[in-house]
């Protein structure tokens, strides 16, 4: 064969080979949503919450708020216990990213200081207050910054039906981040329904953490920051 023609069908398999990566569709995510419960630990819908994911044999994350932590400790011990994972909420509730870098850090100390209390481990995963961050607690905060990709808005609406049609209403749910709070009874009627809707539907309910490994094939570690813009 001429040493021309072997070129041509190198080329031409290169090519062939090369269309068909760019054209190849996507693998589908796995099917898993992370939902997730800010603001609490709440003495009875944290407790209420837990039961829910206990007998659905499913996983969530709570972004508990620090200074909280301290009064309900067994509530992250038994989330923990049933496979969900913590986050940190801050230790007050402050604006972080308004923070001066000393009381920044102060406020991610203290809060970890609890968090090391109750379940003998500072969380990984930070959700800065309303989701309001900036480079500095990027870099500084030794924490992954996690914030969500679907927004219910319960605790504006406070109403379970709201959220339970705004959830069951979005396309595909694979590789979402549902934002929730613990602090309402009507967040807890809204989960009682979305948690088993969600595992009919053929959705495995996970950690933040694991969402983001399984579906998104990074391990989240400190600097890392995972928003709406990455959980697409
Ligand atoms: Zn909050």
């Amino acid at each position: 064969m001429r040493k021309g023609t072997v070129c041509l069908i190198i080329m031409t398999l290169c090519t062939v080979v090369f269309a068909l990566w760019v054209l190849a569709p996507p693998a589908p995510k796995p099917r898993m949503v992370a939902l997730t419960f800010d603001d609490g630990p709440h003495q009875v819908h944290t407790a209420e919450l837990l039961d829910i994911l206990e007998e659905n044999d499913a996983a969530a994350t709570f972004f508990e708020v620090g200074e909280i932590v301290g009064e309900y400790p067994e509530l992250l011990a038994r989330a923990v216990s049933i496979g969900c994972e913590i986050g940190s909420h801050s230790y007050a509730h402050g604006n972080l990213a308004e923070m001066d870098e000393e009381a920044m850090l102060a406020d991610l100390a203290a809060a970890d200081e609890q968090f090391i209390r109750a379940i003998g481990q500072a969380p990984v995963l930070l959700r800065p207050p309303w989701g309001d961050y900036d480079q500095r607690l990027v870099e500084k905060s030794g924490k992954a910054i996690v914030t969500w990709s679907l927004d219910t808005r319960d605790w504006e609406s406070r109403d379970a039906r709201a959220v339970v049609d705004y959830v069951k209403g979005q396309g595909g749910l694979a590789g979402q981040v549902i934002l929730m709070h613990s602090t309402h009874a009507s967040s807890v009627e809204a989960a009682g329904e979305l948690v088993p809707w969600l595992k009919e539907q053929g959705y495995q309910l996970v950690t933040v953490s694991q969402l983001i490994e399984d579906c998104y094939g990074e391990t989240p570690a400190p600097g890392g920051v995972y928003t709406y813009l990455f959980f697409k």
